[in-house]
């Protein structure tokens, strides 16, 4: 059986606290037979437009190797009544794959975060929400915002409680690893226990692996 591909739509480097540089990393990613990676670092008013551009320059030239290579961002630990400006400065800096740090059970994630991510259609990701609540997971869904299960460290502790809330509602599930260091790349295989142990079937563990990362690469890059 040939290895099936792997998509990961958040990922860190030293544009903030990850351990590579982009190019390394999407390289090692490649190597590894990823099809697509996000670079997402961390975001505030501080660096977004900087770390955009910056993720940017390195995808591009990776694009070489034939991974897709898509610059992105991960709003990170701003004010929610923040969000939507720093959201819309990542877009506008070239962003093209947005993520929210959701409400992580490991993290003091400001309360209300979910609830503003899941209103801002510009968001693609809600990442690792932590218990969030069936309204923040009907809207997230409404507004076509996939829900993350994660596969660190921490934030994965809440993964079953977000496949359950969010499977009530009919939301949509990506798989990532919000990766800081080449280590913590999944494959396909990895990735898919992480899905079913959070409660997936088979079939939903695929559509959350394969699927929906193509939905939203379609929709934005
Ligand atoms: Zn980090
Ligand atoms: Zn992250």
């Amino acid at each position: 059986m040939t290895a099936k591909p792997r998509y990961d739509l958040h990922t860190h480097t030293t544009v903030s606290d990850g351990e590579l540089l982009p190019m390394e990393l999407l390289r090692r990613a490649h190597v590894m037979g990823h099809k697509a990676v996000a670079i997402t670092d961390h975001v505030s008013f501080s660096n977004v437009k900087e770390a955009v551009s910056s993720v940017a320059r390195d995808c591009e030239a990776a694009g070489e190797w034939g991974i897709a290579a898509i610059p992105g961002a991960e709003v990170t630990h701003v004010p929610p009544g923040k969000m939507d400006k720093v959201i819309a400065l990542a877009r506008k800096a070239g962003a093209q794959v947005v993520v929210v740090h959701g409400e992580s059970p490991v993290e003091p994630v400001t309360p209300g975060t979910n609830r503003k991510a899941a209103e801002n259609q510009d968001v693609d990701i809600l990442a690792h929400p932590g218990f969030i609540t069936e309204k923040e997971a009907q809207i997230a869904k409404d507004n076509g915002i996939y829900l993350e299960i994660s596969c660190r460290k921490g934030h994965s502790l809440t993964n079953g409680h977000v496949y359950r809330v969010g499977k009530s509602v009919g939301a949509r599930f990506v798989v990532n690893t919000d990766a800081h260091s080449y280590n913590d790349l999944a494959s396909h295989e990895q990735a898919r226990k992480v899905a079913i142990g959070a409660g997936m079937s088979g079939t939903e563990a695929d559509e959350a692996l394969l699927k929906n990362p193509i939905r939203i690469m379609r929709k934005r890059c």
